[in-house]
């Protein structure tokens, strides 16, 4: 049986809501697999992640270096490369760490490399099917992977809906000592925080997210009417930043912010990777596009095929009625 390896991002100490995803995965290639988490850093927050990981894995696999808190992918390659058995599957989210790490790593550990996948199709363990999109999500294509050597595979932020194992307590296995000296060519040299709008999307528990199909800037005083009536805000693709009808600050993806909400409303919008990959902690999302081959469909918990710009209004209206002269909290339990 190939053992399953579950790289666990973690940001000082908080496990990132994709491990949870990816758990998801590895039941669904193999359910009985029992998944192992690698996790790399240092120090408390290291220690932090470990506790963390502990609750849903039965073995925590630690490697502690000051370079791999840093997410330096070219001092971590080597040190996994060093540890993983052969045959294993080794899965990543499909973000930017990810996808500086696993191509090398698919190479240096000698096993097929499948990126970007949203759908597991095969169970047999032997011969994986995946789902990948191509051409930002027009065409989704089944991608056939021999793993029985062991295989490296990424998986889209927000494909896959969040396991809720039963609480474990796992153990901590120390692998410092396996890796050894590892060259250090590239350095952490500091984070740049992003630049901060006059509304933080981040910390939002709804928001209305426009895209092209919005049409016109004017029209995005539709959304936050929606955004007004839910207690959210508006957030957006990146054509939205690009046209300059909002600001970048309110931009939702790869190249913007990662946003992570209990409701989140797709107004107009196709469901890129690059955007999708902005949605974290699996919200309940709802898509609103007049294109029923939408890509975003595919994510969506609730699709409706519409236009917008005739269809926020009324949904803003009917949620007025359902909250008029009831208290701000009404708002907030139509949000939950
Ligand atoms: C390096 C790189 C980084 C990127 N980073 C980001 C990022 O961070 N965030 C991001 O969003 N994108 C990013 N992109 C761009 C990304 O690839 C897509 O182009 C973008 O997400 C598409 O935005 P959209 O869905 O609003 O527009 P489109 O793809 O044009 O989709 C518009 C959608 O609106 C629908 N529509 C049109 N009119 C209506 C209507 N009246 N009512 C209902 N539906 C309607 C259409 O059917 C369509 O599905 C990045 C691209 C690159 C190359």
């Amino acid at each position: 049986m190939n053992p399953i390896f579950i790289f666990a991002l973690h940001k000082a100490g908080t496990v990132d809501d994709t491990v949870a995803e990816l758990l998801t995965v590895a039941k669904k290639i193999n359910p009985t697999a029992g998944p192992i988490a690698l996790v790399a850093g240092i120090g408390v927050e290291l220690a932090q992640a470990c506790e963390a990981l502990q609750a849903t894995f039965t073995k925590v696999w630690k490697i502690e270096h000051a370079e791999c808190a840093a997410g330096n992918a070219e001092v971590l390659r080597p040190a996994l490369v060093k540890i993983i058995p052969p045959e294993s599957i080794v899965l990543l989210a499909h973000e930017h760490f990810a996808m500086d790490l696993a191509p090398g790593l698919s190479i240096k550990l000698g096993v097929p490399y499948v990126p970007d996948t949203i759908a597991v199709e095969a169970t047999d363990v032997v011969t994986l099917k995946f789902v990948r999109q191509a051409f930002s999500g027009q065409f989704n294509s089944s991608v056939t992977c021999d793993a029985s050597g062991g295989a490296v595979i990424t998986i889209r932020p927000g494909a896959f809906k969040a396991e809720q194992p039963a609480p474990l307590h796992g153990e901590v296995i120390e692998k410092t000592s396996e890796i050894g000296t590892l060259a250090v060519r590239r350095r952490y040299q500091t984070t740049v925080p992003a630049a901060q709008g006059d509304v933080d999307i981040t910390r939002q528990t709804v928001l209305v997210s426009v895209g092209r199909g919005i049409q016109d800037e004017e029209n995005i005083a539709i959304a936050q009417e929606l955004a007004d009536v839910l207690g959210g805000a508006v957030s957006c693709s990146r054509p939205v930043v690009d046209a300059k009808w909002l600001d970048k600050s309110r931009q939702v993806g790869s190249s913007g912010a990662t946003v992570k909400p209990k409701v989140y409303l797709a107004c107009g919008i196709s469901g890129s990777f690059q955007h999708m990959a902005g949605i974290n902690g699996s919200p309940f999302l709802v898509a609103i596009n007049k294109n029923p081959h939408a890509p975003i469909f595919q994510f969506a918990d609730l699709g409706i095929v519409d236009d917008v710009l005739e269809f926020l209004p009324v949904l803003t209206e009917r949620v007025r009625e359902m909250t008029s002269g009831k208290s701000a909290s009404a708002k907030t339990a139509i949000a939950k």
